[in-house]
């Protein structure tokens, strides 16, 4: 019954902050969905669980119900897969030393990237530090800002079609985690692990599509199907998967603030879905703002 629910609606369950490479802090990042009418948000960092504290205040004081969850970065072969993982234990050691891991890789390949760059264009480190919040997970929309600040980019996207593509010369990839390891660590954090965006590319989506099985049985509980990326024909396939693994179907905006044209509420999740994902955590509680 709708009525016994404690969260409310419409919900979105995929944003980031500045904790990662949203644009806004966690409070604003809140207080924009409550703007939005959003009645629960879930904020979702990149492998970063440290936008929850202020953005569970922020919920209370704004009557928006948040889900603490995180974006997880892992690497199926050459291709990039991300995995949502909501309600997960922050504190748990292997998650904790997975995400450190993750972080130190990413910094780590965000300068050598630069240090690339540089060679052809007036960019330096220190300009990518002057975009990036201490302690955020380091990736390549901080350097499109700093190469927007120093007038090489008109915007993020621009700089994603050009000098930060994967084939422009720049670009590298960095450590992450096998999916299936990754869907292992976020359930034995006590955290309901959904794939994000699964259907953006036909190339990575086959490698993805035939290890949903084996995804499914390790704990996966859903897809995020409904995703401004996921392609029409790729939204019709996860459906159909969806169905024959048991897995169940979100849909979010993956908002980024001003750092992509993403809008809260674009696309939302069933409240039956959330309820069965509150119902799967033992990690961590939603916050009932
Ligand atoms: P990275 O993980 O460092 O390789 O960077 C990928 C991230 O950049 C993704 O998580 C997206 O949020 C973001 N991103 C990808 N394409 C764009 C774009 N065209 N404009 C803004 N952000 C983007
Ligand atoms: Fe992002
Ligand atoms: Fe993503
Ligand atoms: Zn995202």
């Amino acid at each position: 019954m709708s009525s016994d629910r404690l969260f409310r609606e419409p919900i979105d369950l995929h944003t980031h902050s500045r904790v990662s490479d949203g644009t806004e802090t966690p409070g604003d990042l809140v207080r924009a969905a409550a703007a939005a009418g959003l009645g629960t948000v879930a904020i979702t960092d990149h492998d970063s669980t440290g936008g929850w504290a202020e953005a569970s205040v922020a919920a209370v004081e704004n009557g928006v119900t948040l889900i603490p969850g995180m974006e997880l970065s892992t690497r199926l072969g050459w291709a990039s897969v991300h995995l949502l993982a909501y309600l997960i234990d922050p504190a748990d050691e292997a998650l904790l030393a997975e995400t450190t891991r993750i972080r130190k890789a990413r910094l780590q390949r965000a300068e050598d990237m630069v240090e690339r760059i540089s060679h052809d264009y007036a960019l330096h480190w220190d300009d990518v530090l002057a975009q990036t919040e201490p302690g955020a997970t380091v990736g390549r929309p901080h350097i499109a800002d700093a190469l927007v600040a120093n007038g090489l980019a008109h915007d993020r996207s621009e700089a994603f079609a050009g000098i930060l593509h994967w084939q422009a010369g720049y670009y590298q990839p960095h450590y992450a985690p096998d999916p299936l390891d990754a869907i292992r660590l976020v359930v034995a954090a006590g955290g309901v692990p959904v794939i994000a965006h699964p259907a953006t590319r036909s190339r990575t989506d086959v490698a993805l599509e035939s290890r949903l099985a084996e995804y499914a049985e390790a704990g996966l509980f859903g897809l995020e199907v409904d995703h401004r990326e996921n392609t029409p024909e790729g939204k019709l396939r996860l459906r159909r998967l969806a169905a024959e693994h048991g897995l169940r179907l979100t849909g979010s905006s993956d908002y980024h603030g001003e750092g992509k044209p993403n809008r809260l509420g674009e696309n939302t999740t069933a409240p039956e879905v959330l309820e069965a994902l509150i119902a799967r955590a033992t990690g961590w509680s939603p916050v009932y703002g």
